[in-house]
C-alpha cells in the first residue's frame, strides 16, 4: 500500500509541476474547475431529479462527463454543454441509474459537430455486470447491438464523424492513472458497491482535485491517499440507520464524513439523493459533522459548484 501511496503522491506532484510549467498559458490562469450536477437523484422516479450524472467544466467547456443515468440527456441539453468539447466520458459502474442515457446522448451527437474520437472509460466486467467494452457492444455492435443502427459510432469500417472508443479499467486495488491530456489527469480508484465492479474518480487540473465517489459502501477509500481535495461529490443514498443490505451498497452519513476528512476535502457535495435520505438532511449533517468540519452542500439538478465559490446553489 505504501508503494501505491507513493505513486499517487508522485503523480500528483508531477501533475502539479506540469501545471506550473503551463502557468503562463491561459489554461490555468484564474480558472477553477466547476462541477455541474446533471442528475442529483438515484434510481427512483421523481418530479425534479434525474438519475446520476455530472459534468466537469473548465474554461467554459464541459470536458468530462461522469455517468449518464436516466434523465441526464435532457439535463445535458439544459446545461448548454457541447459534445465536441468533451475530452472523456467516465462510468462509475453500469447500474441503470448511471448508464441509461448513453445511447440517447450518442444519438443526439449525430446532429452535432464532433469530429474527434471520444474515449469512454468504465469498469472491468464480472458475472453480474458487463465490462465497458461489453456495455458499448451491447448497445452499438453492428450485429448484436440493441441500437445496431448506430454501429457506425464504434465500427472502424464504417464512416462516421467520430468514434466512441471504449476502455476497460483493470480490477486492481491501487489507484490507476487512466487519462492524461494537457493539464487534465484522471485516476480511477476501485471501490466496493456490493458485487458490482465500481470505481471512484479523481480528476485533477491546474493543481485542483475533484473526487467523485460514485455508488459505494465506502470500502476502498482507506487506500486512497490525497493530501488535499478541493471538492468531493459523495452519494447520500442511505440514512444512518439503514439496513444491512443498503449498507453493503452505500455509505452512511458517518462514513461520508470519515472519508471527507480522510481525503481532506474543502467542500463536500451530497448527491444521489433518494426518498430514504430526502427530508433527513439535518440528521445527515449532524452525523457528517462528527468527523468533518468543512462546507457541506446538498445538490439539486443543474447546480454548479466551483472549487473556490458556489456559483449557483438553488
Ligand atoms: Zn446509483
Amino acid at each position: 500500500m505504501k508503494q501505491s501511496i507513493f505513486i499517487v503522491i508522485l503523480l500528483l506532484g508531477i501533475n502539479l509541476s506540469v501545471c506550473l510549467a503551463h502557468e503562463t498559458i491561459e489554461l490555468c490562469e484564474n480558472q477553477h474547475l466547476k462541477v455541474q450536477v446533471l442528475g442529483s437523484g438515484g434510481p427512483e422516479l421523481t418530479t425534479d431529479r434525474a438519475s446520476s450524472a455530472y459534468l466537469v467544466w473548465q474554461n467554459d467547456k464541459a470536458i468530462v462527463l461522469i455517468d449518464a443515468g436516466g434523465g441526464s440527456a435532457l439535463r445535458y441539453g439544459q446545461s448548454n454543454a457541447h459534445w465536441e468539447d468533451l475530452e472523456v466520458i467516465l462510468f462509475t459502474h453500469f447500474h441503470a441509474d448511471h448508464s441509461n442515457d448513453l445511447s440517447a446522448l450518442v444519438k443526439a451527437s449525430w446532429f452535432g459537430d464532433r469530429n474527434s474520437n471520444l474515449p469512454v472509460f468504465g469498469p472491468y466486467g464480472n458475472e453480474t455486470m458487463p465490462s465497458m467494452t461489453e456495455f458499448v457492444a451491447a448497445l452499438f455492435d453492428k450485429n448484436k447491438g440493441a441500437f445496431k443502427y448506430l454501429s457506425d459510432m464504434v465500427d472502424v469500417e464504417q464512416n462516421s464523424d467520430y468514434k466512441l472508443v471504449s476502455n476497460n479499467i483493470k480490477n486492481v486495488e491501487k489507484t490507476q492513472m487512466i487519462f492524461k491530456k494537457d493539464g487534465l489527469t484522471i485516476f480511477a480508484h476501485k471501490v466496493k458497491h456490493g458485487p458490482i465492479p465500481a470505481f471512484a474518480y479523481i480528476i485533477q487540473s491546474c493543481g485542483e482535485t475533484l473526487v467523485f465517489s460514485g455508488d459505494t459502501n465506502g470500502q476502498g477509500f482507506e487506500n486512497l491517499e490525497l493530501k488535499n481535495t478541493d471538492l468531493f461529490v459523495a452519494h447520500n443514498a442511505v440514512p444512518e440507520n439503514a439496513g444491512r443490505v443498503a449498507k453493503s451498497l452505500h455509505m452512511t452519513p458517518t462514513q461520508i464524513g470519515e472519508i471527507a476528512k480522510h481525503i481532506n476535502t474543502k467542500k463536500l457535495i451530497l448527491s444521489h439523493r433518494m426518498n430514504r435520505t430526502l427530508g433527513k438532511e439535518q440528521q445527515t449533517l449532524d452525523e457528517i459533522k462528527k468527523n468533518y468540519s468543512g462546507t457541506v452542500i446538498f445538490a439539486d439538478d443543474l447546480d454548479v459548484f466551483s472549487t473556490n465559490v458556489i456559483l449557483l446553489d438553488k
